[in-house]
């Protein structure tokens, strides 16, 4: 499928081009197929429930305003909210610190029969704690290791596990915060930190690019969406869904009864 990262690439993000937009001109071009998409997802999703026995995963990243939230509202909006759950990661509270890093993510894997929605994630045990020095080296450069054993381990019980990474640039993360700063309505997702994030822009890189290098398996892929353009951004997450969905291709279990044998009086 279209930017997954394929297994032993080096991933550079700064060759990525974050503007692409796969060769379609403008937003109405792509807005067609995203309303197919949507549509097709809210099928699928009924078909994943009734079937109640698989489930699926998906792990948004990105750095800050690279639209992790603006994708669950666009690409989840036809969706059946009964069966899909979204978990934000913050900081760990005191009783998650307490324990491993991996405890709140396994309580927060999906239902079977749902789709489950990561707004960040494990990762950040590789990405944030790794930037800003919260455990040593020699901690978090045996994650990415664990990080793919427990991920086999979630997909062989029966959990589809995609992940995106939400790609922009600089650039376009200035345009993005200064809108938060200017717009009243979006004024309250600014936030100082971002700014400090910000700042340490290529040590994030650095960490993302060996998150995408080291941890994209077969069994739990990695994507590199570009997404300075929200509208593609939002097809090629919602493309990628569905068509691991079709090829689940979940089936709703055998009526137990002959419905033609039932009289309702
Ligand atoms: P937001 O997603 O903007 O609400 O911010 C959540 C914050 O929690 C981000 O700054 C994350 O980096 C931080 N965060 C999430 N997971 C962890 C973690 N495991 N350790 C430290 N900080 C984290
Ligand atoms: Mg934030």
């Amino acid at each position: 499928m279209r930017h997954r990262v394929e297994l032993g690439t080096k991933v550079r993000l700064d060759d990525i081009d974050a503007s692409d937009t796969g060769g379609y001109a403008d937003r109405a071009a792509a807005a067609v197929e995203l309303a197919r998409d949507v549509a097709r997802l809210d099928e699928l999703q009924d078909r994943l429930y009734a079937e109640n026995t698989r489930s699926l995963l998906v792990v948004l990243q990105a750095m800050d305003s690279g639209g992790k939230d603006g994708t669950i509202k666009h690409v989840m909006s036809g969706v059946n909210p009964i069966g899909c759950q979204v978990t934000s990661f913050k900081s760990p509270s005191e009783e998650e610190a307490d324990h491993d890093f991996l405890w709140r993510i396994g309580k927060a894997l999906p239902r079977r029969g749902n789709i489950g929605i990561f707004n960040r994630s494990h990762y950040e045990d590789v990405l944030v704690v790794r930037v800003h020095d919260l455990v040593p080296p020699s901690v978090w450069r045996e994650r990415f290791d664990q990080i793919n054993r427990f991920e086999r381990l979630v997909s062989e019980l029966g959990t589809r596990v995609l992940k995106f990474y939400l790609h922009i640039d600089r650039d376009e993360q200035k345009r993005r915060l200064q809108a938060r700063l200017d717009d009243p309505n979006k004024t309250w997702k600014f936030s100082p930190a971002d700014l400090a994030e910000r700042q340490r822009w290529n040590d994030y890189r650095e960490a993302y690019d060996d998150v995408l290098t080291k941890c994209s398996t077969e069994w739990a892929p990695w994507f590199v969406v570009p997404a300075n353009k929200k509208w593609y951004r939002n097809l090629v997450v919602a493309r990628t869904i569905v068509k691991t969905l079709e090829e689940m291709d979940p089936r709703p279990p055998r009526p137990t009864v002959d419905p033609k044998k039932i009289v309702i009086d």
